[in-house]
């Protein structure tokens, strides 16, 4: 099976300091994985890499059937290949309905700094229903967004991630503030969500990863410390070691 995206070889360096070093990353087309390591480990730049925020000094970062590159475009132009974010805190509009929001996603284009652009393309009722039920909303959808628990908007702004059809969606600590319940449907999601796309969860909670049951990449120090399922990479000395040790 080829790869949806391959990060082959790449470091990155802020003033001498290398925040990634000579990274690589593999995930199929339909695959959930989980990218776990402690703090400064370069899980965000690893992001900012993908999306094209930050370009590495070296390596490559190809997508795709055809393997193009993606150092080549700009973010706008990566989302619009089908690379999808979503950052921890939700960035819905609160004083519009469930339904209002999902319909602005449809119609826009996220462009570089998250500039929406207006697509031409018409919205159907029919679509925005679909992705309210995709991310568990239906009974929410004429509720404002404002009125949603923390959990309810981080599911809304997942759905106007999926207005965008993207191939990769990569989820900054999806479960942070989570409540028990919500944190069992939001695995139930990214789950699902993965049995069609490449998915793939940056986070801190051990917990939460265990629930998840997938491929877990560890990073440390910019680089890829072990992968393998959760129990492999947490019999790895060396993880236990950058987790307990010191
Ligand atoms: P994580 O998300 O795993 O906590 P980051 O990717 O944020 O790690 O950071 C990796 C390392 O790179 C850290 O040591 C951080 O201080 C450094 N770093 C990240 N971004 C910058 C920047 N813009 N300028 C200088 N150093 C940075």
């Amino acid at each position: 099976m080829s790869a949806l995206l391959e990060v082959d070889s790449v470091s990155v360096s802020f003033d001498g300091f290398k925040a990634i070093n000579n990274l690589s990353f593999n995930i199929g087309a339909v695959e959930l994985r989980a990218v776990i390591g402690p703090n400064g480990a370069g899980k965000t730049t690893f992001m900012d890499i993908v999306t094209g925020k930050t370009k590495p000094d070296a390596g490559r970062v190809l997508w795709g059937e055809d393997s193009r590159s993606l150092l080549k475009m700009n973010e706008a132009q990566i989302a619009r290949a089908g690379v999808g974010r979503k950052f921890q805190r939700p960035t819905v509009f609160e004083d519009q309905s469930v339904s209002a929001n999902l319909t602005m996603a449809l119609k826009a284009n996220r462009g570089p700094f998250g500039v929406l652009f207006w697509r031409p393309s018409a919205t159907s009722a029919a679509r925005v229903a679909e992705l309210a039920e995709e991310v568990g909303l239906s009974e929410q959808i004429d509720r404002k967004a404002g009125e949603l628990s923390h959990g309810q908007k981080q599911w809304l702004e997942i759905g106007m991630l999926l207005a965008q059809e993207p191939r990769l969606l990569l989820v900054d600590e999806p479960a942070a503030g989570m409540t028990l319940a919500e944190r069992e449907q939001t695995t139930t999601l990214l789950r699902r969500l993965a049995e069609t796309r490449a998915v793939v969860v940056v986070e801190h909670d051990m917990d939460f990863v265990r629930r998840l049951e997938c491929k877990v990449t560890v990073l440390h120090q910019g680089s890829v410390l072990a992968e393998g399922s959760l129990d492999h990479v947490t019999r790895n000395p060396d993880v236990i070691e950058v987790y307990l040790g010191r």
